[in-house]
């Protein structure tokens, strides 16, 4: 195993750090840097960025558009990007349903779906979740039947994330009810301005409106818009989700974090705390490991060996250190960090209070948002069984 990188991807490393230089708006990465809330707009502009550059799809191979880098360069590119302030590219369209469309969906698909992905002009939503079928995904009840050349869709899904923007939804669907329950499941894609389907936000514990509930009320779909075939929908449903797991794992996101941590930490005057300073230490070490972790994989995959099957397992990892980072900025900030005064923040507020340090306004915001990780893409205890399962065997 090599984990040094090679010249030329050092030289990789130098053209997009300059390129990101040049191309991230200023008040951008001031507003990522200091966990201020990004509005969609925000989120597009980078998008459309990066779609003008063709880098948006920057995992995709060369014959769908994409910049064809390997497992190394791609993450190299997340670093430069993370580190430089840049919003984390909405994962729904370019890294979730993409890679679906391009190993499931038909030519005419590809054609249809994929330049409106790679552009960042469609932004595109999740629908698997539903009330009572979350961990347990294959009971799920929407019901898509075919008639004609069209399904018609009924049910409701939820949690679906920054579902408010979404143009596009991509769904798991029972098509069938004969035989076990993962049998009967269909990849339907859907535009969210069909007639019938509504969009509902749910209220969360930092006070924002980052989900949605999302309820199908005789939705007519073109027929044309199932991907792959009927009743298959599990296998492409799962080929999805490792992307989505590996994606949660951000350990780049970590690593700017952990800086952010110090910053505040020194600003607050307990960043010589020895106690505290432990805190720092252990998370460091367990940053420094998940990435000794993710660049074991990307290694493992260039030299051609066979990987673990680890996407679960850097899930758990990643989640559980973006709520450590999240918890240890509150401490810092001691009864500072406490205000959660959602009016104020969205006016742009920040912090002019007593201990006046702006850093500190949105840390009770991030921590109850941040409760969301060891949820999200399956929970970590559904994540730790698929791990004993694949992995300890
Ligand atoms: C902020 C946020 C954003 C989300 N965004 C999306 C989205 O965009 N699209 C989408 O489709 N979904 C989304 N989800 C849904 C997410 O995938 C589910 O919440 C998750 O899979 C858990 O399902 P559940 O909420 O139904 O909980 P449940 O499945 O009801 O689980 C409840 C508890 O029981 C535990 N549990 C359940 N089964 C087992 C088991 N077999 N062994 C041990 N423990 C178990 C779980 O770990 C959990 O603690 C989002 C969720 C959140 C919180």
């Amino acid at each position: 195993m090599d984990l040094a990188f090679t010249p030329e991807e050092q030289k990789f490393r130098e053209d997009i750090r300059a390129w990101v230089a040049d191309n991230l708006p200023k008040h951008i990465s001031h507003k990522v840097h200091n966990a201020l809330e990004l509005t969609r707009d925000d989120m597009q502009t980078w998008a459309k960025i990066l779609g003008k550059k063709g880098w948006l799809g920057y995992g995709w191979p060369k014959e769908f558009g994409g910049p064809g880098w390997t497992a190394i360069e791609k993450h190299l590119f997340e670093e430069e990007c993370a580190m430089a302030g840049a919003p984390r590219i909405v994962p729904f369209g370019p890294v979730m349903v993409a890679p679906v469309i391009m190993a499931y969906g038909n030519k005419e698909q590809q054609q249809r779906l994929l330049p409106g992905i790679a552009s960042g002009e469609v932004w595109w939503s999740q629908g698997y979740s539903e009330p009572g079928s979350g961990s347990d995904l294959a009971s799920l009840r929407t019901k898509a039947e075919r008639k004609g050349d069209k399904y018609v869709i009924n049910g409701q899904k939820t949690w679906t994330t920054l579902g408010q923007y979404g143009d596009w939804m991509f769904n798991l669907v029972r098509t069938s009810s004969e035989g076990k329950p993962q049998t009967g499941i269909s990849f339907i894609v859907l535009d969210m301005k069909s007639p019938g389907v509504t969009v509902r936000p749910i209220k969360l514990l930092d006070g924002g409106f980052e989900v949605n509930d999302v309820f199908f009320d005789n939705v007519e779909v073109p027929a044309e818009n199932l991907i792959g075939e009927e009743n298959k929908g599990w296998t492409y449903a799962k080929h999805l989700l490792s992307h989505e797991r590996t994606n949660i794992a951000d350990v780049n996101r970590a690593k700017r974090e952990l800086e952010r941590l110090k910053r505040i930490a020194k600003a607050e005057g307990v960043y010589d705390d020895l106690r505290f300073r432990d805190e720092i230490a252990k998370l460091e070490v367990d940053i420094v490991a998940l990435e000794m972790l993710v660049l074991r994989v990307l290694s493992a995959a260039t030299s051609g060996k066979n990987s673990l099957d680890i996407a679960g397992l850097l899930k758990i990892k990643g989640s559980e250190i973006q709520q450590r980072y999240t918890e240890l900025m509150m401490l810092a900030g001691g009864a500072y960090s406490l205000p959660l005064i959602r009016e104020a923040m969205e006016a742009g507020w920040q912090g002019d209070f007593p201990g006046g340090n702006p850093a500190l306004a949105p840390l009770a915001s991030n921590f109850f948002n941040y409760r969301k990780t060891t949820i999200y893409g399956g929970s970590n205890e559904v994540q730790r069984n698929i791990v004993a399962q694949t992995v300890l065997g």
